[in-house]
Formats: C-alpha cells, sequence, structure tokens
C-alpha cells in the first residue's frame, strides 16, 4: 500500500478519495465512542457500535478494492507508468 499517489489515474484517484473518506468517517465514530459510554446511553451505544462496524467494513472494502485496482491495472511493484 501506497502512500497517497499524485497521479494521473482516475480510477487511483477515486478509490483513494473513497477510502480516504470511509477511514475519516470510520475515525470519527471511534472517537464518539467514548462520548457515548460516559452518556450511559445505551442505546446509542448500540448504534454507535453498529455504525462503527459498517464504516470499518467500508475502509476494508475500500482498501481491497485500491489493491485490486492496482494489481489489475498497474501490475508491478512500480505501480504506475510515469509518462509514456
Ligand atoms: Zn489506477
Amino acid at each position: 500500500m501506497r502512500p497517497m499517489p499524485q497521479g494521473s489515474c482516475p480510477t487511483c484517484d477515486m478509490l483513494w478519495q473513497e477510502y480516504a473518506h470511509a477511514a475519516a468517517e470510520h475515525l470519527n465514530l471511534l472517537m464518539e465512542k467514548p462520548t457515548a459510554m460516559k452518556r450511559r446511553d445505551k442505546a446509542g451505544d448500540d448504534r454507535l457500535a453498529v455504525e462503527i462496524a459498517n464504516a470499518r467494513q467500508k475502509r476494508e472494502s475500500a482498501r481491497v478494492a485500491i489493491r485490486e485496482h492496482e494489481a489489475e491495472v498497474h501490475d508491478s511493484a512500480c505501480g504506475r507508468t510515469a509518462g509514456s
């Protein structure tokens, strides 16, 4: 997994954007968790747990999508070809 690419492949850009979005959402939910627990809001806490699980799932699929796209389209370890 390479760092955020600055390249010319629109699919990569889209996939990375999706991943970044999903990761941020997951993180936000994780940071909400202590607050929900402090409120002793059981229903809210359960709902948050489900949301966290969903967000993690989404993040994982986004990561898999990047891997698969890179393997399929960019093929090798050196990834996207510069120029040409
Ligand atoms: Zn690509």
